[in-house]
């Protein structure tokens, strides 16, 4: 009983109710009938050929057979067999044709195939009529229900039909022909089991054969569903990454200049100077305060006072956007800090000239009196944490001396 398991794992007997439906769809319909179309033809165009050149052979040996001294001429054989040279050759231009655009002619094709099987069948189960060989015409028959049930797809009710009928007619004109006798009786039985177990190898190669379509335009449709997914995630992806962007931005950076801001600053101050503890280069915070400015909120306005604060931010990041690790934020009101993590004291000294003299070069329309800022700037190696606490209260102290001594001028402190 295992080994009867094991022999049928493979062959599909056991189709299930739903699969027959899966393959009744319309579109599955249609590839299978390509599929089958496709398959058939092939094989249609590689065997009718050898067909035509055996019957081609055979009409030529009971025409000429006389000369060989082989047979008596026999006309009527040879009219046959010419009659069925002929229409093979018919039947593989047909095929040939309509196979030159298969996915219209599918139908057909099919069709034509069918109707090919039902004239070979016919003409083997009628064999004996011509041929009064039982021994022979049996052979014919066999190996014609093998190639054709193994040679081409049918479906299971063409071929269950074309194998009941011809074996039937053939047991038909086998009786006919020799009366019941033992030996045609033992034939009868062989043709019976042969028909039978071709049709069912038959019918089991075709199922297989819808199932692996079926299964390929599932794999296809899934594919195709999958890649719509992962453009999909990936378009949501983009939406978030460009929504966090978005949102970051709005975090740490002040909406009036577009410089980080002041909740920036804390995070960030203490974390990057850990990171200049490692650093080799001098670090140094620039503490900036606009000079006199609610005299220009008085005298020209808010929206001047506004004007103002954005040229400064310009100037500010225009003249630190080509320095390395530095950054500009504004701390709140006219107050703004540039800090630097990697830079040399000529460097810090020079870009704090350049800060202070670009702030006085500003020009605004309206704007009557010159910009300036009062600058302190702390410079020096990060080593320890007390560095670090000392970073600011250094830098606000040298701003406030410039403050308090003029104005519109640097202090450094290191
Ligand atoms: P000092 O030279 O001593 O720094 O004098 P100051 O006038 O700059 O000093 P103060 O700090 O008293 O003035 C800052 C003014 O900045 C007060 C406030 O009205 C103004 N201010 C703060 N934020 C803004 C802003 O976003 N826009 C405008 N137009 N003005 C602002
Ligand atoms: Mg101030
Ligand atoms: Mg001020």
């Amino acid at each position: 009983m295992g080994y009867f398991k094991k022999l049928t794992a493979n062959m599909s007997f056991n189709v299930r109710r739903e699969e027959f439906e899966h393959w009744e769809e319309p579109k599955i319909k249609k590839a299978l009938h390509i599929e089958f179309a496709t398959r058939n033809s092939s094989s249609v165009k590689a065997f009718l050929p050898i067909a035509c050149i055996l019957a081609l052979f055979i009409m030529s040996v009971y025409s000429f057979g006389v000369h060989w001294e082989l047979y008596d001429f026999q006309l009527d054989y040879a009219i046959v067999y010419l009659a069925l040279f002929v229409i093979s050759f018919v039947f593989y231009f047909v095929v040939r044709h309509q196979s030159k655009n298969i996915e219209i002619n599918d139908k057909k094709i099919l069709a034509t195939v069918s109707i090919l099987t039902a004239f070979y069948m016919g003409w083997v189960s009628c064999l004996l009529f011509v041929n009064r060989n039982l021994e022979a015409s049996i052979i014919v028959y066999t190996a014609t229900i093998v190639i054709i049930t193994q040679g081409v797809y049918l479906a299971p009710r063409f071929s269950a039909w074309f194998v009941t009928l011809s074996t039937t007619l053939f047991l038909i004109t086998n009786f006919a022909r020799n009366g019941i006798k033992e030996l045609d009786f033992e034939a009868a039985v062989g043709i019976i089991i042969l028909s039978f177990v071709s049709f069912i190898v038959s019918y089991s190669r075709y199922c297989n054969r819808c199932r692996a379509v079926y299964n390929e335009i599932l794999i296809v449709e899934q594919n195709k569903q999958l890649d719509e997914m992962v453009k999909e995630l990936q378009e949501q992806k983009h939406i978030l990454e460009k929504t966090n962007d978005e949102l970051e931005n709005a975090y740490v950076r002040d909406s009036m200049t577009g410089l980080y801001n002041r909740w920036y600053w804390n995070k960030i101050f203490e974390e990057t100077l850990e990171e200049c503890k490692k650093a080799e280069n001098f670090t140094a915070v620039y503490m900036m305060d606009v000079d006199n400015f609610k005299n220009i909120n008085d005298t020209k306005g808010h929206s001047m006072g506004d004007k103002c604060l954005i040229a400064i931010a310009e100037v500010l990041e225009r003249e630190t956007k080509n320095i390395d690790n530095c950054d500009v934020f504004r701390m709140g009101g006219e107050e703004f800090v540039v800090f630097c993590r990697d830079i040399d004291k000529p460097n810090a000294i020079k870009l704090a000239d350049a800060i202070l003299k670009n702030i006085q070069n500003i020009t605004i329309m309206g704007l009557d009196t010159m910009l300036t800022m009062s600058v302190g700037v702390h410079i020096q190696k990060v080593q320890n944490r007390s560095d670090i606490e000392e970073f600011i209260v250094k830098a606000d102290k040298a701003m406030y001396e410039s403050k308090n001594t003029g104005k519109n001028k640097v202090t450094l402190s290191f």
